[in-house]
């Protein structure tokens, strides 16, 4: 029989700070993972961030980071990259202090419609990055996300790529790749594809997309894609695996999740 291992939760507080947030997905939500939302900036301060990472260990949830939408690893201003990779940091410096793992950022654009110059600026400065957080001493890993915009560098063989060239974490958000491909998404295809990882980083919600790729993300009852299907794809499967839903009702869908998980047998 397959053991799946599957981590799931809310991104964003489900309640009024993260402190009560933890307690609450613990105590009352039974849930096993949150990710901390800095996507409009990082106003966490270090003294939170400890305090969370003491509550967050002593109740075991697993904890990740959603650095700013403002990160762009393919620009080629100075002054925007410099503000990148300071995004990059300050996320860091928190997570480390929280003990979340994974930091997941959207990587960049395409330069000029030029998918493998990216790929090559892309990696350049995720190394650079790498490099910066280890000398910082800093446990963290760099999870750069597939992304729902077809303007974004982020196909999912693109950041499997870039896991493997940089030795770097990932995130697959199953929704983006959804919207990407125009509607359709082989959950098989692409778990096989993360085969050789140890564990997999990821985001789910059902999605509003248009020829260019993602609108909006929407609750999981839409079904679009059906979160029953991944979920029977990985009761299949020895997979270790953190789902963190990203609908318009991040909780209560987690819930709901949770839910068709338990409906199909699994037990957390
Ligand atoms: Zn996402």
């Amino acid at each position: 029989m397959p053991e799946p291992k599957i981590n799931l939760g809310p991104a964003g507080n489900c309640d009024k700070d993260i402190l009560s947030s933890l307690n609450r997905l613990k105590n009352e939500l039974r849930l096993q993972a949150q990710e901390v939302e800095f996507t409009f900036g990082v106003k966490m301060g270090n003294d939170t961030a400890k305090k969370a990472g003491e509550l967050r260990q002593k109740l075991e949830i697993e904890l990740s980071v959603h650095a700013p939408y403002y990160i762009n690893l393919s620009t080629e201003e100075d002054s925007k990259l410099k503000n990148s990779f300071n995004w990059i940091f300050l996320s860091c410096e928190r997570s480390h202090h929280m003990g979340a793992k994974s930091i997941v950022f959207h990587p960049g654009f395409y330069l000029k419609k030029n998918p493998e110059k990216t790929f090559d600026i892309i990696l350049e400065n995720v190394k650079y990055l790498k490099k910066e957080i280890k000398k910082r001493g800093w446990d963290v890993e760099l999870a750069p996300e597939t992304t729902g915009k077809l303007s974004a560098f982020g196909s999912l063989d693109e950041i499997i790529e870039l896991a493997k060239k940089a030795k770097c974490g990932f995130c697959v958000d199953f929704a983006h790749l959804y919207a990407r491909q125009h509607g359709k998404i082989d959950f098989a295809e692409v778990l096989d594809k993360l085969k050789s990882f140890k564990h997999i980083h990821s985001h789910f919600s059902s999605i509003e997309f248009t020829d260019k790729g993602e609108r909006r993300h929407l609750g999981i009852s839409a079904g679009k894609p059906s979160f029953e299907e991944l979920a029977k794809e990985l009761l299949e499967r020895d997979v270790n695996i953190t789902i963190i839903c990203e609908s318009p009702d991040t909780w209560r869908d987690s819930l709901e999740m949770k839910k068709i998980l338990e409906d199909l047998g699994y037990k957390f």
